[in-house]
């Protein structure tokens, strides 16, 4: 069968990455997280010191991006895959309330999104892929096959990131996740570099109202229709 590139984009903690691996276990895709790139970014940036307060030293970034490597192995534990930074497991590192925190100023820096855009698209070279993000339908892989964009409404969001924090042991409160949440967005939305749009031939799931089960079930019809 031919391989298609499937493009997932969406708001934060809308379950596109839940969707997005389960869907390319299924059909014996390669999955890859663009939103576990900008976190690994961040972490580095967090432990070199960048970073006084919110404010980032762009300028140690830029000369610091040439040492920054990162990549996706399989852990047979979880049977998923884990990100590395520098050959270090960072999985669970990059989720943590701290790195949510910075990630979406460090994700509007026009060199770190042309190297990042840079690597994901080398992973899709091959097609067989099912990515993630923000604008991965828009700028990473405009041509892909199947473009979906999700959403769901910001308290059900907080309540399935909260939950996710939970079973990482650390536990988060309401407010702080939705603020959160919410600063993402508004940041994601409105900056000048790539910002979060809906591809004009993306279709659109708002699945607050959906189990996993369901959405995987919707997603794996678009992706028949689609082949
Ligand atoms: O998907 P996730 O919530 O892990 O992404 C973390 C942050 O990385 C987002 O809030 C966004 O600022 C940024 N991001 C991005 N472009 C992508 C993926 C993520 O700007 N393709």
């Amino acid at each position: 069968m031919k391989k298609i590139i499937i493009a997932i984009d969406g708001h934060s903690s809308c379950g596109k990455s839940t969707m997005a691996k389960d869907l390319a276990a299924d059909i014996g895709y390669k999955y890859i997280d663009s939103g576990a790139m900008y976190r690994a970014v961040t972490l580095y940036s967090i432990e070199n010191g960048m970073f006084q307060g919110d404010d980032l030293d762009t300028e140690m970034l830029e000369k610091a991006m040439k040492d920054i490597r990162i990549d996706f192995r399989p852990n047979p534990e979880t049977g998923r895959s884990d990100t590395y930074l520098n050959g270090r497991n960072v999985e669970k590192e990059i989720r943590g309330m701290e790195v949510a925190g910075k990630v979406s100023p460090i994700a509007t820096v026009r060199f770190v999104r042309r190297a990042m855009v840079e690597q994901q698209q080398k992973f899709g070279e091959e097609k067989g892929i099912v990515m993630d993000g923000r604008d991965i339908g828009t700028v990473v892989f405009p041509q892909a096959e199947l473009k979906v964009f999700v959403t769901a409404r910001p308290e059900v969001r907080t309540r399935r990131r909260l939950d996710e924090l939970k079973a990482k042991g650390e536990p988060a409160s309401f407010d702080e996740v939705l603020a959160n949440i919410e600063k993402r967005d508004l940041i994601d939305s409105t900056r000048a570099e790539s910002p979060l749009l809906q591809a004009d031939d993306a279709i659109v799931l708002d699945n607050s109202d959906m189990t996993i089960e369901q959405q995987n079930k919707w997603l794996v019809g678009k992706y028949q229709a689609r082949v």
